[in-house]
Formats: structure tokens, sequence, C-alpha cells
């Protein structure tokens, strides 16, 4: 079977590699000058900086070994201090400060008041019922920012965070759980994707233009001459998707347009190491910083700043402030090292910087995610064998569209 994979992304990457092995003939057309999507890694003058993720939080056992990377995992060294802004002051988590700011000892009842969520409530409500509204509205505010980016009043707590709702008590099952931990990769996760498109017919720079049905195969535009395929797989961010179902399927097209994006940029400062705070980052709790969480990462991981320097990263914009994504490259470093300035006190000028824009960077799962995605994948039938994979369907972490890739190779199948 000839399949042509459209997106270079993780969820791209993974689905041609899934291809592959079953013997099937895969072609991935990206159309930037660089595979990986939102997983890309920049070395420079001794820092190393990522477009996107900096952690996984989920094993990706078969896709390292397939890459020959599992010895290049790395984890988090160094203090875990997890920084929380709220109500203008900079807390430590856990400290007893914020605990009590945030109304722990309502919280506690949880594990007595937990009940299943009857309907597809928001992040918000949904934690809120479970522990009070000033606990509530902190967890979901936390828990929105640090994975979506998101409105915690926007989005679905079953459809955002299924293990969420899925447990009976989320108080008693944190307290059980043992996850595998973050883990990264030495020279950065952009080389997973370098890795896994190198096992791969891959074409740069050919942004797919159009997506045409030719009887029971699919014709594929890069340029004015179609090359024709048996199948196709989708693995683009939905509003990409959009214009290509435009040519052949319109009511896809008004389906897709119902998935959200929030935009992010990143601004990645290098400053000198000397009274700089070490942990993991803070997050911003009260919506007042440009940046909605500051990681650390030369704090946790190796190499990624110069000797005696340290690189801080900045998430700014998202679904609740998208004008600050839009900052122009000086307002958001201004904005950015005002920020630092007022809340860890950092005051001298940053030597390192480098600005990532992602438009479209992380989709917002509404309430009614689910059923939406089913009636997008519905409208696919009749046509010539096609898929949808990635970010905005499956879940927006690497390992979910690792596996959203994956799966729809094997629906192909
Ligand atoms: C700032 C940021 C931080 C993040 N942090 C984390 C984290 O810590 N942990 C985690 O697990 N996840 C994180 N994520 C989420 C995760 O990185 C993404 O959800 C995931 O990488 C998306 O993969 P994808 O393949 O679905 O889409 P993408 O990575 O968007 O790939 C889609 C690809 O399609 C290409 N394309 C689009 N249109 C066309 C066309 N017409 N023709 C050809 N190619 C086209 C694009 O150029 C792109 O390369 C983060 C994301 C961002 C933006």
């Amino acid at each position: 079977m000839r399949v042509a994979v459209i997106g270079g992304g993780m969820a791209g990457l993974s689905c041609a590699l899934a291809l592959s092995r079953r013997g099937a003939d895969a072609v991935v057309f990206e159309a930037e000058a660089q595979p990986g999507g939102k997983v890309k890694s920049r070395s420079e003058d001794g820092w190393l900086s990522e477009d996107g993720p900096h952690f996984l939080s989920r094993p990706l056992d078969a896709l390292l070994e397939a890459t020959q990377l599992s010895a290049e995992v790395v984890r988090p060294s160094g203090p875990a201090t997890r920084f929380v802004h709220l109500r203008g002051r900079v807390l430590r988590a856990p400290s007893l400060r914020l605990l009590f700011s945030a109304g722990i000892p309502r919280a506690l009842l949880e594990p007595l008041l937990a009940r299943p969520p009857r309907e597809d409530t928001s992040l918000r409500e949904f934690l809120v019922a479970r522990f009070g509204r000033r606990a509530g509205s902190l967890a979901a505010t936390l828990l929105a920012a640090g994975v979506y980016a998101g409105d915690p009043a926007q989005l679905s707590a079953r459809e955002a965070f299924p293990g969420l709702s899925r447990t009976r008590s989320i108080l008693l099952g944190a307290l059980r759980r043992r996850g595998p931990g973050l883990w990264s990769l030495r020279r950065g996760l952009g080389t997973l994707a370098e890795a896994t498109a190198a096992k791969l017919d891959l074409r740069l720079g050919a942004e797919v233009k159009k997506l045409a049905p030719a009887g029971r195969e699919w014709d594929v535009y890069v340029d004015a001459k179609p090359e024709r395929f048996e199948a196709a797989v989708l693995a683009v961010p939905s509003a990409a998707a959009a214009v290509l179902a435009g040519e052949f399927a319109p009511r896809l097209v008004a389906a897709l347009r119902a998935f959200s994006s929030a935009p992010v940029t990143v601004v990645h400062l290098g400053f000198r190491e000397n009274g700089l705070p070490r942990g993991f980052g803070m997050l911003d709790a009260d919506g007042t910083l440009h940046g909605i969480g500051t990681l650390f990462p030369s704090s946790m991981l190796p190499g990624r700043a110069p000797e005696g320097h340290a690189l801080l990263t900045a998430i700014c914009g998202g679904a609740q402030h998208p004008e600050r994504a839009a900052l122009s490259d000086a307002g958001l470093v201004a904005a950015v090292c005002g920020d630092l300035q007022k809340t860890l006190g950092i005051r001298r000028d940053p030597n390192y910087l480098r600005i990532v824009r992602h438009p479209l960077a992380i989709p917002q799962y509404s309430p009614g995610h689910g059923a939406r995605v089913s009636a997008a994948r519905e409208l696919l039938r009749g046509l010539p064998p096609v898929e949808l994979a990635g970010a905005a369907y499956d879940g927006v972490s690497v390992p979910d569209v690792v596996r959203s890739g994956t799966a729809a190779a094997e629906r192909l199948f």
C-alpha cells in the first residue's frame, strides 16, 4: 500500500514508522525544512533550547528502541522546587503558605465528597465541586495552564484530563501513584523527531497544497503535478486539515473548524547564573504575568546553557491571553524581563535570546470534544482510505500523538 502522510510532526512520523513496519510504502510530506513540528531543538553557542516540549511524562520505549535513543534519556535532576505566582507573591509548592492560601483544609475532604462527573463539565467546575472554591479554582488554573496553556472554564474535565474524571478520589490517586516520571533526551527532544525521520521516506519543504480523490485513490499536490497514493493520513493541525478537506468534503471542513487551538510564543532567555533561583519553574496562577509558565531548563537538565549560565524559558500567550503571544519580539522580551524582575528579582539583561512562535500551539478540548472527533471521523466514510491523526483529536501530549499516529496506521490496515 502506498500512503501519503501529510505532516511531519510526531503524529505523522509515528504513523509513517508504523506503516513502514507493516510493509507499506509511506511518504511523509512536511511543509517546513525540518521534521518534528512542535518537537524541535536548537543547539547554538553552548545553549540548547526546545521549540515546544521539554519533558515527556509517559514512556515511549518502543520508539526509543526503534530510534536507538534509549541511552540518551535524561531525567530532571537538582531541586524539583516549583514556584507559584499567587496574589502577587511567589510561593513555593507545596508550602504551608500556599496550602492555606489555596484552601487545602476543605480540599482534604475530597475523598469523602468525590463523585464521578455526571456530565461533561468544565475543568474548573469539576475541580471546584471536588476541592472547594479556592483550592479547586487554583488546581484548575494550574492544570489548565501547565498542560494546555488553556482556560479552565472552557476545557472539558473529561476530555482534556480523562485520568482525573475516572479517578474515584484524585487526592488518594495522587498519593498512591508512582509514575515513571518525567524524561527528556540529552541533546533535546528534537533528536527523537530527527531520528524517527531518518528511518522514513520524508519530503521536506513539501507543503501539500491540494488533496483530491482519484477514483478509490488520492492525488497529492505539492506543485502542479500530482502524485498518486492508495491512502492518505492528515497529520496536520485541524485548521490545515480543514483547508485540504475543502477539495473533497465540505461538511468535514465545518467539522474541523470546530476544533480550536491556543497560540503560544516561547521566549528563551539566557543569563549569568549567579544567584538565580533553581528548580523546575514557576506557574502564574494570577494571570497577570506574560509567561503563563516559566521553566528553568538548565537547572534540571544537563547541557542546556554554557558553563556559569542559566536558561529560562517563558511560555507566553495561551487561550486566556492570546494577545500576549502576538507581541513583537522586543515587546515580549521587555515584558518577560519585567515579570522576572518583579517575581524572581532578576535585574540583569539576558545574554541569549531566542523566540519561537506557535500560532496554533495547543488544541483546546472543550466539552463535547470526543463527540466532535467521532463526527469528524464519521465524515471520512465513503472517501478513499483516509485518516485523521495528531494533537487536535486524541490527546495533546507527545506520547498521545505518537499513539494517535500509530493508531491511524493500524486503522488503514
Ligand atoms: C510550547 C509547547 C510546549 C509543549 N510542551 C509539551 C510537553 O512538555 N510535553 C508534551 O508531551 N507535549 C507538549 N506539547 C504538545 C506537543 O508538543 C504537541 O501537541 C505535539 O508535538 C503535536 O504533534 P502533531 O504531530 O500532532 O502536530 P505538529 O507538531 O503541529 O505537526 C504538524 C506538522 O504538519 C506540518 N504541516 C501543516 N500543514 C501542512 C501541509 N499542508 N503540508 C505538509 N505539512 C504540513 C507542520 O509544518 C508540522 O510540522 C507542547 C507544545 C507546545 C507548542
